[in-house]
């Protein structure tokens, strides 16, 4: 039977996009079909990542880091700034053209590489075909000789906090706020909200963060998260842990919480709420129950043990829909490995290696095991830490908050987890990632030279902490 296409991609998130890509590279005849309409109903490639996720939210947090700086750390180097006045309209302009032009990007790039962009929402029936319904209603279907799923992820509602208008909000709605409210409650200290509370607390908002978990940050390693506890509280961000919110009244504009702690039930009253209580993967409709695809509990599309392929031969599943970290790095990981294997070459995500981070200032970042998780796992293991404050570079940028931590194997001494509380965390994870994808021990990372006066120093100073013989400290 003659097919449309070699791929059919359904979704182009960050996933989606980059697989569509990588078969285009490899010779693929491939088409990717998506859905999204920006607020002016204009079909729009990138996905969650692009449009309301990874990009908006880094472009409003570097604006209010600006702002900032300018307003409260300049006069520390001497420099008097009169009058620091924000026109957030204009902030949320540029954030708007950053997304603009980067989707932009993507359609140049499937134009590049003469991948088809079909717009609408699409459903697979059996046999490896998808109906697309587009924006007007019109129904098609498209056939090809591998599918691949990747329809992301949508932020998770709670009872408790249903979104009304502008005033209880997701995460999308919280980057598009054309005022500083007064006060905001924040509705789960993860990630997200963590991102979005700081973004607005230095544009000038008083924020509440009501964690449900009686424990900061669970995935982050211990040291690490009680550090950046305390700093993001010293900061103005007030973290009440052990706080379920249980309902909420929207009432003149403003909105009523209820919600419990340990001392029992609890009043608050702010202007605006962001529900930031984690996000679910997006396959409810995604295929017709003859199609026969099995979904795991939770929502996850199943797959096999590490190579995306579904319970339908030729059908494979990436990015969010699928278990793993919901990252946007993940997800083009994934979609790279989908679209070698489907063109016949080695194809593999090295899962013990796959960086986070929580973009706030100092941002944190990791990689591999926490010690907790060593601990549960009985590895045994040595660790070395060092700390900014005793950084000559963190010094000179008046970023002297948090440390480096390097957990590796006892007897081995393989790096097992890097954990980074600092300025520009981010960058500097990177250079472990490399470190444990070639398996380097501590050691090889004492034996690497470090420019100085750099950030990068510390993670070098982490490394002989492991051997008990840091420099600085
Ligand atoms: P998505 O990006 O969600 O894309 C899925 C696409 O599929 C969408 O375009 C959707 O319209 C389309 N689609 C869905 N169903 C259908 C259908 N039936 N038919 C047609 N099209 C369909 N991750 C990071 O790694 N770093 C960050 O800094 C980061 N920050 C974030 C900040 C926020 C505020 C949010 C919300 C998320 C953030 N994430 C971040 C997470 C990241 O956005 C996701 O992990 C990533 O977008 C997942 O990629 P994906 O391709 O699987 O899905
Ligand atoms: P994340 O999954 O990292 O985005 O984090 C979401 C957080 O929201 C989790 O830590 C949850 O414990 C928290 N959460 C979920 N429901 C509630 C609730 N009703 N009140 C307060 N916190 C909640």
């Amino acid at each position: 039977m003659t097919k449309d296409y070699d791929v059919l991609v359904l979704g182009a998130g960050p996933a989606g996009y980059v697989a569509a890509i990588r078969a285009a590279q490899l010779g693929l005849k491939t088409a990717v079909i998506d859905k999204w309409l920006d607020d002016n109903k204009q079909p729009r490639l990138g996905g969650t990542c692009l449009n309301v996720g990874c990009i908006p939210s880094k472009a409003l947090l570097e604006s209010s880091e600006l702002y900032e700086q300018m307003r409260d750390q300049a006069k520390l180097h001497g420099i008097q700034c009169q009058q620091v006045n924000v026109d957030i309209a204009q902030m949320l302009q540029r954030k708007d053209k950053i997304v603009e032009d980067l989707t932009n990007g993507i359609a140049f790039l499937f134009k590049k590489n003469k991948i088809d962009w079909i717009q609408g929402e699409g459903i697979l029936l059996p046999q490896k075909q998808i109906e697309v319904s587009d924006q007007n209603g019109n129904k098609k279907i498209w056939s090809a000789h591998s599918v691949i799923l990747a329809t992301g992820s949508s932020s998770v509602e709670i009872a408790a906090a249903p979104l009304y208008k502008d005033i209880i909000v997701d995460s999308t709605g919280a980057l598009k706020w054309q005022q500083v409210p007064e006060r905001i409650a924040v509705i789960g200290a993860g990630v997200i909200g963590l991102e979005l509370g700081s973004v607005w607390r230095r544009l000038g908002s008083k924020v509440i963060m009501l964690e449900a978990q009686s424990q900061f940050l669970p995935m982050v390693d211990t040291d690490i998260a009680k550090q950046a506890l305390r700093i993001f509280k010293k900061q103005g961000l007030d973290i009440r842990l052990d706080t379920r919110v249980l309902a909420t009244k929207v009432e003149n504009n403003q909105v009523i919480i209820d919600y419990q702690d340990s001392e029992g039930k609890q009043q608050l009253i702010v202007d605006r709420v962001i529900v930031a209580v984690g996000r679910r993967p997006n396959t409810d409709n995604i295929a017709v129950a003859e199609a026969n695809l099995v979904i795991d509990e939770g929502g996850c599309i199943h797959i096999d043990e590490d190579r995306g392929g579904t319970s339908i031969p030729g059908v494979y599943a990436i990015g969010d829909i699928v278990r793993g970290p919901m990252l946007a790095h993940k997800g083009s990981e994934e979609g790279i490995a989908v679209a070698q294997r489907i063109a016949g070459l080695k194809s593999y995500v090295n899962y013990d290696v796959i960086p986070a981070i929580i973009y706030t200032l100092p941002e944190i970042a990791m990689v591999g095991k926490t010690e907790a998780q060593l601990k549960q796992m009985g590895k045994p293991y040595k660790v070395g830490s060092f700390p900014f404050s005793a950084n000559g570079r963190a010094r000179a940028m008046e970023q002297p908050q948090g440390l480096v931590k390097i957990l590796s194997h006892q007897q081995s001494d393989r790096i097992l987890g890097v954990h980074i509380l600092g300025a520009q965390a981010s960058e500097l994870i990177a250079q472990a990632v490399i470190a444990m994808e070639f398996e380097a021990s501590s050691e090889d990372l004492i034996e690497t030279i470090f420019a100085h006066p750099t950030l990068s120093e510390a993670l070098h100073e982490a490394a002989m902490a492991v051997d008990g013989r840091a420099l600085h400290r």
